[in-house]
């Protein structure tokens, strides 16, 4: 389930990607934001910020919780062999 909106003024999409970002000028080096995209708007906010020489990453938002249920099964596999 996704309740994050796309970052993007005026779009109202469900975000897909996570936007992970810092100004170097303002932020410290272990503070990040994060800016939820839509598949549509995803390069767009990631060029705006690389535009800038901000360090940007991009991170599918499912991933977060698929990782953390991975775990259980790969344990659950390894208690029956
Ligand atoms: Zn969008």
């Amino acid at each position: 389930m996704s309740a994050a909106t796309c970052s993007r003024a005026g779009c109202r999409d469900d975000a897909l990607w996570q936007v992970i970002w810092r100004n170097p000028r303002i932020h410290s080096a272990d503070r990040r934001k994060i800016w939820a995209a839509c598949d549509a708007h995803v390069a767009y906010l990631r060029d705006y910020l690389a535009a800038r020489d901000f360090p940007v990453e991009v991170a599918p938002l499912e991933s977060v919780g698929e990782a953390k249920g991975a775990q259980p099964s790969d344990a659950a596999a390894e208690a029956r062999s």
